[in-house]
């Protein structure tokens, strides 16, 4: 199961269809708001099908964002320096019964789906979609 990332007006066929599995989804937003905090919360429905998006102008400055942090290497590098992400059900094992969290069967994590190649893939995306809307 994966959302449909939907170029709104795309110049290419690279800039039409944007997928990928929730999880990494789920990762490469995660990223985005810490690379660009700013312009990823003019979106609010990054991982439901309400047809939220940014729009050309957003995207545009985000492609630009996310290709000097893949340039760089620092994509790369938090993509090392990240492997875990604090589990979302125990608030990061804080909680209480955390040895009783399903979701991270009691480690306070678990793993982080972030992969440079998705951030590349979405950069190539972000280019030429024309802003995008997520279905
Ligand atoms: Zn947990």
């Amino acid at each position: 199961m994966g959302l449909d990332i939907c170029g709104r007006n795309p110049v290419s066929p690279v800039g039409v269809h944007f997928r990928t599995t929730n999880s990494r989804w789920g990762a490469l937003v995660r990223y985005l708001f810490t690379i660009a905090p700013k312009i990823a919360s003019t979106c609010v429905y990054w991982y439901t099908s309400d047809g939220d998006g940014l729009n050309y102008a957003a995207a545009v400055r985000l492609a630009g964002r996310l290709e000097v942090e893949i340039d760089s290497g620092r994509a790369a590098e938090y993509q090392k320096e990240h492997p875990h992400w604090p589990c979302s059900e125990c608030n990061g094992g804080t909680r209480n019964d955390v040895a009783s969290c399903e979701n991270c069967r009691g480690r306070g994590n678990v793993p982080n789906h972030f992969e440079i190649h998705d951030a590349q893939d979405f950069l190539k995306f972000l280019k030429v979609c024309g802003g995008f809307s997520v279905s």
